[in-house]
């Protein structure tokens, strides 16, 4: 079949960034979409969605502003003051490109139309192109698209290259489109889409009528299941009202492991592989039965215990060589799910039932399964949450017998209970105006807690304000201002805010020694004043109770 000319997309697309009606873009969409083949309609999709390539490919087809400027102006006979012109005026490098096309002095004699089949094929080039003299191969690649362009066509090309597409048509927009255009349903597109990971492959199945049979498969790694915050025992008790699996909560990286005709793989949280971060776990399902798809936790653990979860940052950072890391801090396979088995997906089956199946494929291996007890009053809640902290877990996680793998959903059956994190009341001594947004309100703050009879730095809180929040301390702390150097101000020492932070590190930054890590403001203490707030001590206190004790990089 010939391919599709890529003007019917720009147009359509043009279309969609003209309207500001969600109903419209998604009618537009569908209704271009409904005359393209698999192969089109995969090209056309991925493009629609600000991508050239496939989503999780290791290779991008993604071209620098300066490339591309570079090649506009060689195309066009732009000079660099226009470009820089039109680039103020308009802030975007399509609707450069688009300009300058238009203007272009030497018209292209004979223009061939552009497919989206020659798009999907410059793409490939633009991927494949590596090392040693890519960067002339992807300059003669986007010329010779431009070259061809209408300005319209060069506009949404460019919009592709750079991932800036600018037209509202987000991601659960053009789903739905998809689905109108091929005739599914709201859940079976839902689900396709998430099992492919992908919004061109997506399209490309259902163009073909084949998306309601989409199934997971090995080495295609699924959005994860997540659990449900929770702050009371009595609470999880309350929201299950029977019998559930309370497992311990293990402190280190989620992971996904995918075995098939032996090879197995690791998939991080972000789908991302991250196999060879992991030689442990590729070593514990080697000899494991047969083809499968298993969630879990990738834990550091020696001697019967967990070790604290920064041992494996390192690691993940690929800072150090795996073998040295591995033995300082060895990682276990904590597994506590089953998505797939010997061609089947699981995922549809009660967690009762996978808990069966996951116990086959564990056992024998050095991987181990998550621990468990049935528990359902909040006592028996509660009794299990203490004991897993006394082991050294962070909590409990507590799931639903009956429930499915709710691929990519946050609670739909699984609960989670963490002890607080820890908190500290301060006082804010100096402030800072934001950026970006919050270009014109004081919204960085730093603050200290005592020490005798002085006050000591101890972070720079950003976030845990809201807007109306923020204005109301930009206003107290203009009057506070004890000097003003601009953009920072010293203020006096009166506003006090309880800050929650993941732990203390001992820091050459601030004045304390230390500082706080991911400080966000908890609230505004209006009841207390700077005599009320916290001392060194106590941070000295929470520094000394961690398990793990860093000194910043
Ligand atoms: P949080 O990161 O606080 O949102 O907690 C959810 C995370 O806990 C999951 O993404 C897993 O990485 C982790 N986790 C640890 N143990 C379990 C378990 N037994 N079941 C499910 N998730 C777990």
């Amino acid at each position: 079949m010939k391919s599709a000319p890529f003007l019917g997309l720009a147009e359509a697309l043009e279309r969609v960034r003209g309207t500001p009606s969600k109903k419209e873009k998604v009618a537009v969409v569908s209704s271009y979409l409904r005359g393209l083949g698999p192969v089109d309609a995969t090209v056309a999709a991925r493009i629609a969605s600000g991508r050239a390539s496939e989503r999780g490919s290791k290779d991008e087809a993604q071209v620098g502003y300066s490339t591309l400027l570079d090649v506009l102006r060689e195309v066009t006979g732009a000079s660099e003051g226009d470009v820089s012109k039109s680039y103020l005026k308009h802030g975007d490098l399509g609707e450069v490109a688009e300009e300058l096309l238009a203007d272009k002095k030497a018209q292209t004699l004979f223009a061939e139309e552009l497919t989206l089949g020659d798009l999907d094929e410059a793409f490939a080039r633009l991927r494949s192109a590596k090392g040693h003299g890519s960067a002339s191969a992807k300059k003669g690649t986007v010329k010779s698209l431009l070259l061809a362009a209408t300005p319209l066509e060069g506009k949404y090309l460019v919009k592709a290259l750079t991932g800036e597409m600018r037209t509202g048509l987000v991601t659960g927009l053009l789903e739905e489109a998809i689905a109108a255009a091929y005739g599914l349903s709201k859940e079976e597109a839902a689900r396709a889409h998430m099992v492919l990971g992908d919004i061109g492959a997506f399209a490309g199945r259902a163009a073909a009528g084949t998306a309601a049979s989409v199934r997971i498969q090995p080495f295609r790694p699924v959005n994860f299941m997540l659990a449900e915050p929770f702050a009371t025992a009595h609470e999880i008790s309350e929201r299950f009202g029977r019998t559930v699996y309370a497992e311990y909560k293990y402190d280190g990286v989620r992971a996904q492991v995918h075995r098939s005709g032996g090879d197995v793989r690791v998939y991080s949280r972000r789908l991302e592989e991250i196999t060879s971060s992991f030689p442990e776990i590729v070593a514990s399902f080697r000899g494991a039965p047969g083809d499968f798809i298993l969630d879990g936790e990738a834990v550091p653990f020696a001697g019967g215990r967990p070790l604290p979860f920064q041992l494996l940052q390192r690691r993940l950072r690929r800072m150090e060589d795996f073998e040295e890391a591995a033995k300082k801090a060895p990682v276990t396979y904590f597994a506590f799910d089953i998505l797939f088995r010997e061609g089947e997906e699981t995922v549809s089956l009660p967690l009762s039932e996978r808990r069966r199946l996951l116990r086959e494929v564990v056992a024998g291996t050095p991987a181990r399964l998550a621990e468990s007890s049935d528990v359902r009053s909040e006592e028996e809640v509660q009794a299990a949450f203490r004991r897993s902290r006394e082991l050294g877990y962070e909590g409990l996680v507590v799931k639903d017998p009956a429930g499915p793998y709710a691929m990519g959903k946050r609670g739909g059956g699984w609960a989670k209970l963490k002890e607080e994190l820890d908190t500290l009341d301060v006082v804010i001594v100096a402030a800072e105006y934001g950026h970006g947004k919050r270009a014109g309100v004081i919204s960085d703050y730093t603050f200290a807690v005592r020490d005798g009879g002085e006050l000591k730095t101890v972070g720079k809180a950003y976030s845990g304000l809201t807007d109306k929040e923020i204005d109301e301390m930009t206003r107290r702390l203009k009057e506070i201002t004890v000097k003003d150097f601009g953009y920072r101000r010293q203020v006096r020492p009166e506003i006090v805010v309880e800050v929650a932070f993941d732990s203390v590190q001992r820091s050459g930054r601030h004045d304390s020694g230390y500082a706080l890590r991911f400080p966000r403001i908890k609230r505004i203490r209006t009841d207390k004043g700077p005599s009320d707030i916290d001392g060194i001590g106590e941070v000295e206190r929470i520094f000394s109770g961690q398990k793990l004790k860093v000194d910043e990089a």
